[in-house]
């Protein structure tokens, strides 16, 4: 069926896509689905990757999840996502400095330190760097 879907994504933050698309691509735990107008709705949990889209233009665009929920519907997208960034926004700096901390609560020895917070951080840090340096 031609035509766009509309694309929502939302973090407790902001909203940080709101736009038309021609299909969207996502990272669902029980593997990537892609979404076109008309598609069945269904929902689903998503794992940490990128969320792909093309704009009504036909332009790729990237946003980065941390994880979340997906809800298609016929007609729109909406993502719910723990944490969520455009490609184009990711900070380096600030990304480095969040890899530099995951470090080094792992490498430390410290009792008080939450090893399952500081992987997940790790993880984070490490697809934001690798999604901020892919460049297609
Ligand atoms: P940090 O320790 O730097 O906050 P984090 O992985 O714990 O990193 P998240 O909890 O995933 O951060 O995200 C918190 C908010 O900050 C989200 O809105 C996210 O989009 C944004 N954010 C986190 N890191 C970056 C980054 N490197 N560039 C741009 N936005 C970021």
């Amino acid at each position: 069926m031609a035509g766009n879907i509309r694309l929502e994504v939302v973090t407790p933050e902001a909203s940080v896509v709101s736009e038309d698309a021609q299909i969207v691509v996502g990272p669902g735990t029980l593997g990537e689905f892609g979404i076109l107008i008309g598609h069945t709705p269904f929902l689903t949990t998503l794992k940490l990757g990128t969320l792909r889209y093309k704009d009504a233009n036909g332009v790729e665009k990237f946003v980065f999840i941390s994880a979340g929920f997906a809800e298609a519907l016929p007609d729109k997208v909406t993502i719910l996502a723990e944490s969520a960034e455009r490609r184009r926004d990711i900070d380096m700096e600030r990304v480095k400095q969040a890899l530099k901390r995951a470090q080094e609560r792992l490498a430390s020895k410290k009792p008080d330190v939450d090893y399952e917070r500081a992987r997940a951080a790790l993880q984070r840090a490490l697809y934001r760097i690798r999604l901020a340096e892919t460049r297609s």
